[in-house]
């Protein structure tokens, strides 16, 4: 007979992938997952995708970094990343903690008191939990003594961010995606729930099913089309021009709503003077959507009793990123559907915890809760909570620090659970950056891209083999509960922070990491309330809940927007295009993104036997009219290039795309596809344009 492995513990926590914060428990025997299963969570009610479900032994892999490494004298930072661990140790060397937390500490510290404390620059994460983050932008803050401190929010929602925060004051989704079985009609513009957001994409069917009226506007095809009442395939990079098109409706067939707007906003007379000159009829030609599908879709939006707009990256990646956002904002302002159940304006939150980490303060421009550093009194307030004198000069952001590593101004970088070398945009220039700092410190699970370029490598923790709490897409702070040990000599994010703080001179000492919360508390207005007694008991809380004993509000701006006077902003736009366009030697569109099995860089779905097993190679997909085009046929390999690098892949043949764009993911390492994308930003969210660059492919090459 075949002898079952029963677990001998089961540990509730939360899925460590995507910004739906779907709970789970680990089902654990031995130090070791056996398998998960789907809680009864607020966002998920038992419901699991592939990666919640099987990817969960990326943790027991071989290849997981179990003691610190130090780079071996005279090995120069170039040549090609090896995923093999037999070379591993042919370009490092084994350490003590000691010695690596002293090298590591003391090379910061010593840029930081020759050259001043604007030559060092960290980078947090989205993966780690709220209580990292918090510690992280407190040692750069604290430590390093300014604010170069940054994570890949930067890359995803900065300029949803930016335009939400000038728009309604609040960066965070006015209600959780569960509202979408209260609304009549659902808009999903630049996103693709089904692949990026599982289970929310499956609530928005159930929605649909029970007669929510489901617009898709994408210039990819995605599986949800198939639900839609109407999909709008506009042209890409052409969202400002429809938006506007639509809103150019409403004001002419006098579809807003005067109240709300007379009570609740200012501005709306210079939109209104703006989308005067987007008529549907000027639009469509632009767009590519006839002016009946633009005009039918405003009324409905318009006039139904809750619609409720969701977005993803397709939205925000773009030079033009905050003006997007700034339209959907508008749509949903002078409608009035906002603060109501089943309305509203949700940024789909990718990372598990990109929420969390923004709110905890890792970024640049901000304190916790979205305190400005250049506010004197959100200066004071933290200087008084930390003990220190704080700089009040906004610090870089992502791709700005690689410009400044370029400037010689940042020669020293720690790095925490990020791979910029993967993710950043034109990522040769990111990696030539990071190979040319003086000193490199990064904080990981595996030898990531990153780490390959780095001086000391500290060991680190999975999301299993942690405390701690995590911030969905819908504001809900949950419990992630520590399941295994980390292998080896790795440790715990959190004491390795405050071993590297106490390098730099800082005194810390938190105990449990309820500790590091109670700060977070004590410092941050929205979570003022949530305690981890209760965290310990729920498992989840959603803010803003400001005193203890409140619910917490799934559904905010009811009465008034955190605006100085309660009143939410128009802010018009118009039309900007891609700072790359094609032409005759570059003359397609690269549009990146995510598949359904693998996360962002890889670094852990790669390393997950089901999910590797479903997605192994690096592939391209590409319509079968540029496939004929140049004579390939399926599974046949391209090479595609850009004016900024070149990588050989197998070309899918897929037509959610229009001819003319390829779209590929970012999860590749043999074929990292941001050595092409460009690094031009939106001047307001300062994130890169990722949704458009172009490119020229030809057949053959070599994966
Ligand atoms: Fe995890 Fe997101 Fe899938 Fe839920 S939908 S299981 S949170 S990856």
């Amino acid at each position: 007979g075949v002898a079952l492995d029963l677990p001998d513990k089961r540990v509730d926590s939360v899925c460590p992938y995507c910004g739906v914060g779907c709970q789970l428990t680990y089902n654990v025997k031995d130090n070791k997952i056996l398998f998960v299963e789907g809680r009864d969570g607020p966002a998920n009610h038992g419901r699991l995708c592939v990666k919640g479900r099987y990817g969960f032994d990326y943790a027991h892999h071989p290849q997981r970094l179990r003691t610190p490494l130090i780079r071996r004298e005279g090995m120069p930072k170039t040549g090609d990343f090896t995923m093999d661990p037999d070379r591993v140790l042919e370009v490092f060397r084994e350490a003590t903690w000691d010695e690596a937390l002293a090298l590591a500490g003391g090379s910061l510290k010593r840029i930081r008191d020759t050259r001043g404390k604007h030559a060092l620059a960290g980078f947090g994460s989205a993966k780690g939990s709220n209580e990292e983050a918090y510690l992280f932008q407190k040692l750069v803050r604290t430590g390093f003594g300014s604010n170069n401190v940054d994570h890949c929010t930067r890359l995803c929602h900065a300029s949803s961010v930016a335009a939400l925060l000038e728009g309604i004051g609040s960066g965070a989704v006015s209600n959780p995606v569960m509202d979408v079985t209260q609304a009549e009609v659902v808009i999903v513009i630049g996103a693709n729930p089904t692949v990026n957001h599982p289970v929310a994409a499956t609530w928005i069917k159930n929605a649909v099913r029970a007669g929510t009226k489901l617009i898709v506007c994408d210039p990819r095809r995605s599986d949800l089309e198939r639900h839609a009442h109407r999909y709008l395939q506009f042209k890409p990079d052409t969202d400002v021009a429809m938006l506007n098109a639509m809103m150019h409706v409403i004001v002419t067939e006098r579809l807003v709503d005067q109240d709300f707007i007379a009570s609740r906003t200012i501005g709306y007379e210079e939109l209104e003077k703006n989308v005067a000159g987007y008529s549907p009829e000027a639009m469509a030609p632009i767009c590519g959507i006839d002016a009946e599908t633009l005009r039918y879709v405003a009324r409905l939006y318009a006039t139904s009793k809750g619609s409720m707009i969701l977005w993803g990256m397709g939205v925000s990646q773009h030079v033009h990123g905050t003006d997007n956002a700034r339209c959907l904002i508008a749509l949903a302002l002078m409608t009035g559907q906002v603060g109501r159940p089943g309305t509203g304006l949700h940024p789909l939150r990718g990372q598990n915890n990109v929420q969390g980490a923004s709110d905890a303060g890792l970024i640049p421009m901000m304190y916790p809760d979205y305190q400005r550093v250049d506010n004197p009194a959100a200066q004071a307030k933290f200087e008084q909570a930390w003990g220190v004198k704080l700089d009040p000069k906004p610090g870089l952001t992502v791709v700005e620090i690689m410009d400044a590593i370029d400037a010689g101004a940042i020669r020293g970088m720690y790095i925490m659970g990020e791979n910029p070398a993967m993710s950043d945009p034109d990522a040769n220039h990111a990696r030539a950056a990071l190979a040319s700092l003086e000193h490199l410190v990064v904080q990981d699970i595996f030898l990531t891209e990153t780490a390959y370029l780095a001086d000391v490598i500290l060991p680190a923790s999975a999301f299993a083999e942690k405390t701690g709490t995590f911030t969905n897409t819908d504001r809900l702070v949950q419990l992630g509960r520590q399941a295994i040990d980390p292998p080896g000599e790795a440790r715990q994010d959190l004491w390795i922070i405050q071993q590297m703080a106490c390098q730099l001179g800082l005194e810390w000492n938190y105990g449990h990491v309820s500790e590091v919360f109670d700060e977070m508390r004590r410092t941050m207005h929205s979570i003022g309330g949530i305690t981890w007694d209760r965290l310990e008991r729920d498992g989840a809380v959603v803010y803003p809940c400001v005193n203890e004993g409140d619910a917490g509000q799934p559904v905010v701006f009811t009465d008034d927007f955190p605006r100085e006077d309660g009143r939410a902003r128009f802010v018009p736009a118009d039309i900007i295009p891609a700072n790359e366009r094609p032409d005759a030697d570059y003359p397609l569109v690269l549009i990146t993104g995510r598949q359904l099995e693998h996360w962002h860089t890889g670094s852990m779905t790669r390393r997950t036997a089901v999910l590797d097993a479903l997605e192994p190679d690096p592939v391209a997909l590409v319509h079968p009219l540029d496939l004929e085009r140049m004579g390939v046929k399926p599974g046949e390999v391209i090479t595609i290039e850009s004016r900024r690098g070149k990588v050989a892949l197998y070309a899918r043949a897929d037509d959610s795309s229009p001819a003319g764009a390829i779209f590929v993911p970012f999860c590749y390492y043999e074929a990292a596809i941001n050595r092409l994308t460009n690094a031009a930003l939106d001047p307001f969210g300062k994130i890169p344009e990722f949704k458009y660059c172009a490119i020229r492919a030809t057949p053959g090459g070599e994966v």
